[in-house]
């Protein structure tokens, strides 16, 4: 998967992304926290959009498929 530019995206939000290295970024996606697991699982179909500045992450979790965020701060 080409995680570099992400058409889900909007454009505030991948201006964001791109700014973070590739290393983060997998990182990122394959750490958001799930609620319903109680652990750390990878995000899928997700989209991106700015929030308060921040980037914030939805979609869903790859385990059980439930709903999932993670907020990237930006610095
Ligand atoms: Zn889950």
């Amino acid at each position: 998967m080409n995680i570099d530019a992400l058409p889900k995206f909007t454009p505030e939000a991948n201006e964001l992304w791109t700014k973070l290295n590739t290393e983060d970024k997998k990182l990122l996606l394959s750490n958001v926290w799930c609620s319903k697991c109680s652990r750390a699982a990878t995000i899928k179909n997700f989209t991106g959009v700015v929030k308060s500045g921040d980037l914030l992450v939805v979609g869903e979790c790859a385990e059980c498929h439930g709903d999932v965020a993670r907020l990237i701060e930006s610095k």
